[in-house]
């Protein structure tokens, strides 16, 4: 509890807290990293019926732990990522993954990226989008590529949301709002991770805190063995934090100007 800053806040009702996948029909789900939608959210996705699209921005390019792999070329071992995320994919019934074509480290936050996202959101209509939170101090894990992606997706949700209705929720924050026991298939989630098999010395070092830990804590908050925690992104008080005008505002002032 001490670890949790936010626990104080949870007193509340407990349904609530749980995050009610069942009424999303286009979910997306936007990361950096070919193994980031197994480790961060797998469980829901799987819970996630309906077809889920998955957008990678970067090849995992430097994420190399294992010496078998160090001396393939760049291309040839984004390939082998990109093929374990296929496998991953296909053990949580994902219905689609497009990869951005970007390097670790390189993922800029600015307008081409920003549009690039609007363009898939413009395309797939999703009715939720899930990525990295975006306060670098309210994530156990500020990982700079997450921190990029997070901080694109946040500028083009907010830009998204004045023309269309969806929720926008964050992972790896240290402040969630939103919970999904996912202690049923918590062992499908792990499967999925293990097809990165290029990452299994990463995974071995983080996984006992970032996984066993953090999911055993979320549970807590609403009764289960497991848990994963989101974060519900207001989108309104998103746009004026950002500073784009919302559609209530607009609305508002034509109101007024009557
Ligand atoms: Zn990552």
């Amino acid at each position: 509890m001490i670890l949790c800053p936010a626990f104080a806040f949870y007193q509340t009702d407990l349904a609530m807290l749980k995050l009610d996948h069942k009424k999303y029909k286009r979910p997306l789900i936007i990361t950096s990293h070919p193994d980031d939608l197994e480790g961060f959210v797998g469980g829901l996705v799987y819970l996630l019926t309906h077809n889920v699209v998955s957008i990678v921005f970067a090849g995992g390019d430097r994420g190399v732990w294992d010496s078998t792999y160090e001396h393939l070329p760049l291309e040839e071992y984004i390939e082998i990522r990109k093929t374990e995320s296929n496998a991953g994919g296909k053990v949580l019934g994902l219905g689609e993954i497009l990869y951005m074509g970007y390097h670790d480290r390189e993922i800029p936050v600015n307008e081409t990226t920003i549009q690039q996202v609007l363009d898939q959101l413009e395309r797939y209509q999703p009715d939720v989008v899930i990525s990295f939170e975006f306060f670098r101090f309210s994530t156990p894990y500020p990982h700079p590529d997450h921190m990029a992606v997070a901080q694109i997706v946040r500028n083009a949700v907010a830009r998204y949301g004045l023309d269309h209705t969806l929720d926008y929720y964050v992972c790896s924050t240290l402040f969630p709002n939103r919970f999904v026991d996912v202690s049923a298939v918590r062992r499908i989630k792990l499967d999925a991770l293990a097809c990165h098999a290029t990452q299994n010395g990463l995974n071995a070092i983080i996984f006992p805190f970032f996984e066993r830990l953090l999911s055993k804590l979320w549970g807590i908050y609403i009764g289960a063995d497991y848990a994963e925690a989101y974060r519900k992104v207001y989108i309104p008080k998103l746009q004026k934090r950002l500073g784009i005008e919302t559609k209530v505002e607009v609305t508002f002032s034509e109101s007024e100007r009557v």
